[in-house]
């Protein structure tokens, strides 16, 4: 008995392997402060647990429609439309178990074997896994931090052609926490005209983690609109990751074949999480406020702290809740120091490898842990450094 083919080619995501070795440490009672999983620390605002829990005695405990109840689509609809400055309607937005199914479900419907796709790397790994997992051609687009983690227009241009079929975008980024600049968006849809058949997937699951000045989504540029669907979701915003919610929104033809998809795989989103989905997009928002500004506060601790450890250079990033700090001046590989500093300073962190092989020769860590906890990591990484590190070559 064994598995198919095409399974030897399905990739993973490193965090949850390296959180189970974490917690393997944890049980033979080593003290780990964990830096790996990027999920905030913070409990789902209470409005929005009430509405489910008053939405469960309503009886919203049954399936409802694939692609989403009709209250809770209107209400994407509705705040897709106001964030990104464009025209959405119920019918092209659809609700699904978290961000995630929209990059399977995308590729699953977009991709055929052989088809090219542009995706981000160093970047969230379920792109490249998908891709090489339905057989399509994937197309490291590097994400570099001499351009402070933007990419390069003219690099992108390059990797565009006749064979492309979808591309990748990631903005505001995980791993690194880059944002897209306004030029870059601007090049890369006047280079996009040439090429009719290429959709784009842009993934802003980290839209309202943004320090500096607001969220700017590439669906508003001219042309856009139509090529582009949206992933968005309830998991880093309101602190919702257990809870399974996320969406898209774009042209109504592909919304339709993902909720053809979602009917054939989990067939609906529990209709009471939709329902407090509505109170998350249309309630108060100083949770989300407070939230953002506490994770600025980490932000700078972590900078800080990072740049003050032999061999670590490391930029400030403007959005979502990761830095990716160059670590070449150690010496080290990144995998290598990722588990030294696991074993040996009891901190939990990746390195930039699980997210391609771009990432080589540096590390992410998340900083949705506590000051205190970031402090005491900082403390432990600059004790074990110097027992760790080779020289830099000079
Ligand atoms: N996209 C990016 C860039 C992410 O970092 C994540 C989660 O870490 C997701 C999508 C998936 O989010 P969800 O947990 O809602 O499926």
């Amino acid at each position: 008995m064994k598995l198919a083919q095409s399974f030897s080619r399905l990739g993973t995501e490193t965090a949850f392997e390296v959180l189970a070795r974490a917690r393997a440490l944890e049980a033979q009672g080593r003290r780990i402060i964990h830096l790996e999983i990027g999920e905030p620390d913070f409990d789902t605002p209470t409005n929005i647990r009430n509405a489910a829990k008053k939405a469960i005695d309503a009886g919203y405990t049954h399936y409802g429609p694939a692609a989403g109840l009709p209250e809770a689509r209107k209400a994407v609809a509705e705040y897709v439309s106001k964030t990104r400055c464009i025209s959405v309607k119920p019918e092209e937005t659809i609700l699904v178990p978290g961000g995630k199914p929209i990059i399977f479900f995308t590729i699953l419907a977009l991709i055929d074997a052989g088809d090219e796709v542009i995706y981000p790397n160093p970047g969230f790994p379920i792109y490249e896994s998908m891709i090489n997992y339905v057989g399509g051609k994937a197309v490291p687009l590097p994400i570099r931090e001499e351009n402070g983690f933007d990419f390069d227009p003219a690099e992108f241009e390059r990797l565009l052609s006749s064979k492309t079929k979808l591309v990748i975008l990631n903005s505001p980024a995980n791993p690194t926490g880059g944002v897209m600049a306004e030029a870059t968006m601007t090049r890369v849809a006047a280079a996009l005209k040439k090429y009719p058949d290429a959709m784009v997937l842009t993934d802003e699951i980290y839209s309202r983690v943004v320090y500096k000045g607001k969220h700017r989504s590439i669906m508003s540029l001219p042309g856009m609109r139509e090529r582009c669907i949206l992933l968005d979701g309830f998991s880093k915003t309101w602190a919702m990751t257990g809870w399974r919610l996320g969406y898209g929104a774009g042209p109504k033809w592909l919304i339709d074949a993902m909720a053809k998809l979602a009917t054939n795989d989990h067939s609906c989103v529990a209709s009471f999480a939709q329902i407090a989905a509505i109170e998350a997009l249309e309630g108060p928002q100083d949770a989300v406020t407070a939230m953002v500004a506490e994770f600025k506060k980490r932000r700078d601790v972590i900078v800080k702290g990072l740049n003050s450890l032999p061999g670590f250079s490391c930029l400030t990033p403007e959005a979502s809740f990761y830095v990716f700090p160059n670590i070449k001046g150690t010496g080290m590989k990144s995998k290598a120091l990722a588990d030294a500093l696991l074993n040996q300073a009891g901190v939990a962190c990746l390195p930039g490898t699980s997210f391609g092989s771009f990432g080589e020769g540096y590390l992410r860590f998340s900083y949705a842990n506590s000051v205190e906890n970031i402090q005491k990591a900082l403390a432990a990484m600059k004790d074990a450094l110097p027992k760790l590190a080779v020289p830099a070559a000079r």
